[in-house]
């Protein structure tokens, strides 16, 4: 009990999302960031994990070239603002 206050004191509160709209008050777990019922104590899936693998849309490959193409579509609007500018 005198642990627990004192974590709260250092403001380790998890602040997940409770399903009442509030943020959670309880202390994290040791070295996380969320308490033990909202996933301090689960370590995710392992890594290269397929169970939830369907079309790939959010591969690293994916994300990355998505990224590409939304910073060359801006780069192409700030250009064609800047041509229209010069009217
Ligand atoms: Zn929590």
């Amino acid at each position: 009990m005198q642990n627990n206050a004192m974590r709260e004191l250092l403001k380790l509160s998890c602040n997940a999302k409770t399903r009442s709209g509030h943020p959670c008050k309880s202390t994290t777990v040791k070295g996380k960031k969320r308490c033990r019922m909202h996933g301090g104590t689960n370590n995710g899936a392992p890594k290269g994990n397929m169970n939830s693998f369907k079309h790939g849309y959010y591969t690293k490959e994916n994300i990355a070239k998505r990224s590409e193409i939304h910073k060359l579509i801006k780069e192409c609007r700030k250009l064609s603002q800047e041509l229209e500018g010069d009217y």
